[in-house]
């Protein structure tokens, strides 16, 4: 990448030598990716995610087929790049329907074949979960979607480099992939458009991409994609150690508490994922301990952090709004230790045996007006500047910036109760539990933040914010 950045600055579409070694980069990446997927170079479009992949695509399928055929169905735990894709297209008349999962995510079968009908233009399926790791027997719903003439279409985001993804054996139509899922570059993906099927160019203006996709090519994200690619194809050896390690987690975890289980098979599942349910614990007060140990995990998907949604994969499966605020997503990569893993479980037990180790959790109800008079109280503002735009802050609170809080750490008052408040209370945890940690004895946070009290109580935040905020500022 850094080459390509240096040297060959050239623009691949110019008529001379140092444009043709541009081209040329492009060219060798396209074959190492169509080789490694076992497709024709022809048949794989880069594009700049696949998030813009799954939209090309799904669109595209609209566009050509719609209105003569009206249904589109989908897993209902597709990625929200489809899901959204999905949701959008109903709105201009497709009819979007989804299947059944069972509590792992597995499609059931036997509603596929209801629900597939003559009157379907695409199916949707991703090959792997991004949150609970399911693999998905794409071959079956392919040949289902076919029997009817629909599309089909699978996500392969999750699934690459980590099982094997051979697109002329699962039959599909079109597929998406994304660089920075296998160590690539972030900002690059790939469209897979079998042969012979011609939709439209998602953007017009330019010849590359044949055509497809307008716009000067990013040559270091596409050799970074590429070289990503060589170095997977070389690694998938050490895919079941990860398994055992992961398999090895979960066994952990769910000895720590009889209430606490896995949302991932142990069989049919990516090597790298472990979603855990961990009954009675907020997963934002989980990730905040792991973050102040310099472990990284998510709560579900990144999304939806504006406001708190609980995820859609977890509540597709089953789960309810309160048991997707307990799970947390754990991924491995094939450098993970047996004494990273080891370390994860320490931190655990430590967490759920000391109590010492807690923040209070306040919800909505528990604020009224004497918050804002009471001088033990300090309030701690962590939101972002455009959050803080749309909507003024508590009364007497004190603002800082949510990615530097350690700096500010020295003003804060040590002897108050400090109140973390932040959009949605998924920024104030890490706050919270970093400044106990600290020596803090009473720190507190507003679940849900003030997107949560606005829907709960509009009134009282009218009454309680705008007056007296102070922005701190350190000085370096
Ligand atoms: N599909 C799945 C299954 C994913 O996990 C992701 C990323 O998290 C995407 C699509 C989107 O990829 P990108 O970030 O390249 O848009």
């Amino acid at each position: 990448m850094k080459n390509c950045l240096k040297k060959n600055f050239a623009n691949p579409s110019s008529l001379y030598k140092n444009a043709f070694d541009s081209s040329l980069i492009i060219e060798n990446a396209r074959n190492t990716i169509s080789k490694e997927l076992n497709v024709q170079s022809n048949e794989i479009f880069f594009t700049g995610s696949a998030s813009e992949s799954n939209n090309w695509i799904i669109k595209s399928v609209f566009e050509k087929e719609f209105p003569n055929k009206k249904r589109i169905a989908s897993s209902p735990i597709e990625h929200p790049a489809v899901i959204e894709t999905l949701e959008y297209l109903r709105t201009k008349g497709a009819e979007i329907v989804y299947l059944n999962v069972d509590k792992f995510g597995f499609i059931d079968k036997e509603d596929a074949k209801q629900k597939i009908n003559n009157d379907t233009m695409l199916v949707c399926c991703m090959i792997a979960n991004n949150e609970i790791g399911t693999i998905q027997d794409v071959n079956y719903f392919a040949e289902i979607a076919h029997k009817e003439k629909a599309f089909f279409f699978s996500d392969c985001v999750q699934g690459f480099g980590k099982i094997n993804i051979n697109l002329k054996e699962f039959n599909v139509d079109f597929a998406s992939f994304s660089g920075h899922k296998i160590g690539g570059p972030k900002g690059i993906g790939i469209a897979y458009i079998k042969s012979g099927i011609n939709i439209n160019p998602l953007i017009h203006g330019g010849h590359q991409e044949n055509g497809n996709r307008a716009g000067t090519e990013s040559i270091h994200n596409i050799a970074g994609f590429s070289k990503a690619v060589e170095i997977l194809s070389k690694e998938k050896q050490n895919n079941s150690q990860t398994e055992d390690l992961r398999n090895f987690l979960i066994d952990e975890i769910l000895k720590l508490n009889k209430e606490f289980f896995s949302n991932t098979p142990k069989k049919q599942s990516i090597p790298n994922t472990a979603s855990i349910t961990f009954s009675g614990y907020l997963n934002s007060v989980i990730l905040a301990m792991f973050d102040f140990y310099g472990i990284s995990v998510s709560a579900g998907s990144a999304c939806n952090t504006q406001e708190n949604k609980p995820s859609h994969v977890l509540k597709s499966i089953g789960l309810t709004d309160e048991q997707a605020r307990n799970t947390v997503r754990f991924s491995l990569s094939n450098n993970t230790s047996f004494k990273d893993i080891k370390t994860v479980i320490k931190k655990l037990s430590n967490y759920f045996d000391d109590k010492s180790e807690g923040i209070l959790l306040l919800s909505p109800s528990e604020i009224n007006e004497n918050i804002i008079v009471d001088p033990d109280i300090f309030i701690l503002d962590v939101r972002f500047e455009n959050e803080r735009k749309n909507q003024a802050g508590i009364s007497g609170s004190h603002e800082i910036v949510f990615f530097s809080f350690r700096k500010f750490f020295k003003l804060i008052p040590k002897n108050k109760k400090v109140l973390v408040i932040c959009q949605a209370g998924i920024n104030s945890p890490i706050v919270a539990y970093y400044l106990r940690k600290k020596g803090i004895k009473q720190v507190s946070f507003l679940m849900t933040g003030l997107w949560g009290l606005k829907k709960t109580n509009p009134g009282l935040l009218e009454r309680i914010t705008g007056k007296n905020i102070t922005k701190l500022v350190i000085s370096e």
